[in-house]
């Protein structure tokens, strides 16, 4: 089946599927969750992108959330072509990456140092490491339907990717290297509670999306966030915020602004490398402090704070601090909204929807009732998800290739994008699955 693909799409595949498993570097890509192909991009400029063959999308996928600002943005594009002339990469301190830390350390309160990384993984495998290193204990919480990146300890359970593949473990990773790693429900309390009845005095984090947004889209319920803040102080714990897809996505200041708490530890991502590939992540000094070469705490990267990364991600941030970008992702998300809730309601159907700022997720749930977690994620229809996926993409339209991935606006997403979005939900709600 070569549904809805093109030609030169197609033949890229092929290609791909000889030199590479699957034919992606990244499993969601290959669109096994909807079925068919993924197309393949010939380039990307504001909130679309265009194919091999031609064909153009609104994109709601914004390289998985990076693309804050629509791709392309003229000013990064102009900031990483300069950083180019002045060297690719050095593997010595330089002045772009002080730069980038200071603007972190000044947007999130509960971050007084940042240490650089190359991805989202290796952010919240580092938190993890110190966290144990800092705490001299052992164990970790992490919620079910959470993704933190594939790094051993942490990919059991893990939404996104895996989720999607139908297996939320992976083979490979060791008994011994999860054993450690407790995983609970989102939202259960008492899970919780009976957890850290049993194993609080050698538990060294919590660790959590605190909006999860790779099992579909998750809003935390009241009160829930602090309940965790005042479980980890309590039992000596730290409570490691994974704010890789909300950091600077949901307003400067992050999930953690929103809902006026501070966690100890902070990993983040995608946006801050304005599309260039960056992981971080950060706390307080005394935490930090812990880290090599002034503490026992190893962790490092020969492409660490790369020069090109830097002048993207503070190009990206320097746009966000100059204000209006996340008032306008807010109004573009309640249009987006509205169009869909209309649809549903057109089409007589119910199924749950979840927003935050420019983050969402339409859930083919039948039962309408709100997902809380990842087994009410489960419990949706896959296969309307499908059908759904497919319409929009015919109709011009990228949401995620899987039910278990929030989609994203970018502030180029405009009055046009709006109408074709509004025309390809049409299409695409009123074909019953
Ligand atoms: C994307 C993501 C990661 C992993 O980041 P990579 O850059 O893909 O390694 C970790 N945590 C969360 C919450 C993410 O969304």
């Amino acid at each position: 089946m070569i549904q809805g693909t093109g030609i030169r799409s197609h033949e890229l595949f092929e290609r791909a599927k000889q030199v590479t498993p699957g034919g992606v570097h990244s499993p969601v890509r290959a669109f096994r969750a909807v079925g068919g192909e993924p197309f393949f991009v010939e380039s990307a400029r504001g909130p679309r992108l265009r194919d091999v063959d031609g064909r153009e999308y609104v994109d709601y996928v914004g390289s998985w959330g990076p693309a804050i600002l629509g791709h392309a943005h003229p000013e990064i594009v102009e900031a990483v072509r300069k950083a180019a002339e002045r060297g690719m990469s050095y593997g010595t301190p330089h002045e772009g990456e002080v730069v980038l830390a200071s603007k972190i350390c000044r947007a999130i309160p509960s971050v007084e140092k940042v240490r650089f990384c190359s991805s989202g993984t290796e952010a919240t495998m580092s938190c993890v490491r110190l966290a144990r290193g800092a705490t001299q204990r052992k164990k970790i919480i992490k919620f079910a339907g959470c993704y933190h990146g594939h790094s051993d300890a942490l990919l059991v359970a893990a939404g996104s990717g895996p989720l999607t593949l139908g297996r939320p473990d992976s083979a490979g990773v060791t008994p011994g290297a999860v054993q450690d790693t407790l995983i609970l429900p989102f939202h259960d309390r008492e899970a919780v509670r009976a957890c850290l009845e049993k194993y609080g005095e050698d538990l060294a984090a919590i660790l959590l999306e605190p909006i999860p947004a790779n099992v579909g889209l998750i809003l935390p319920e009241d009160g829930y966030l602090q309940f965790l803040r005042e479980e980890t102080k309590k039992c000596g714990a730290l409570l490691i915020f994974d704010e890789v897809m909300t950091g600077f996505r949901l307003g400067l200041g992050g999930v953690q602004e929103r809902v006026g708490i501070r966690p100890d530890l902070t990993a983040f991502g995608k946006v801050i490398g304005g599309g260039m590939p960056v992981g971080a992540f950060g706390g307080r000094k005394e935490i930090m402090d812990h880290l090599a070469p002034d503490g026992p705490v190893y962790q490092a990267g020969t492409l660490s704070g790369h020069p090109l990364a830097m002048a993207a991600g503070i190009v990206q941030l320097e746009v966000l601090e100059r204000g209006g970008v996340y008032e306008r992702l807010e109004a573009t998300g309640q249009r987006v909204e509205k169009l869909v809730r209309d649809q549903l309601e057109e089409s007589g159907q119910n199924y749950p929807w979840a927003r935050v700022g420019s983050m969402f997720c339409l859930f083919f749930r039948e039962s309408g009732e709100r997902v809380r977690n990842l087994a009410d994620a489960q419990a949706c229809d896959r296969k309307a998800y499908a059908t759904f996926f497919h319409a929009l993409l015919q109709e011009g339209v990228y949401f995620p290739p899987s039910q278990f991935e929030s989609c994203f606006l970018s502030a180029a997403h405009g009055e046009r994008e709006m109408e074709i979005t509004q025309r390809a939900l049409r299409s695409a709600l009123h074909r019953k699955a």
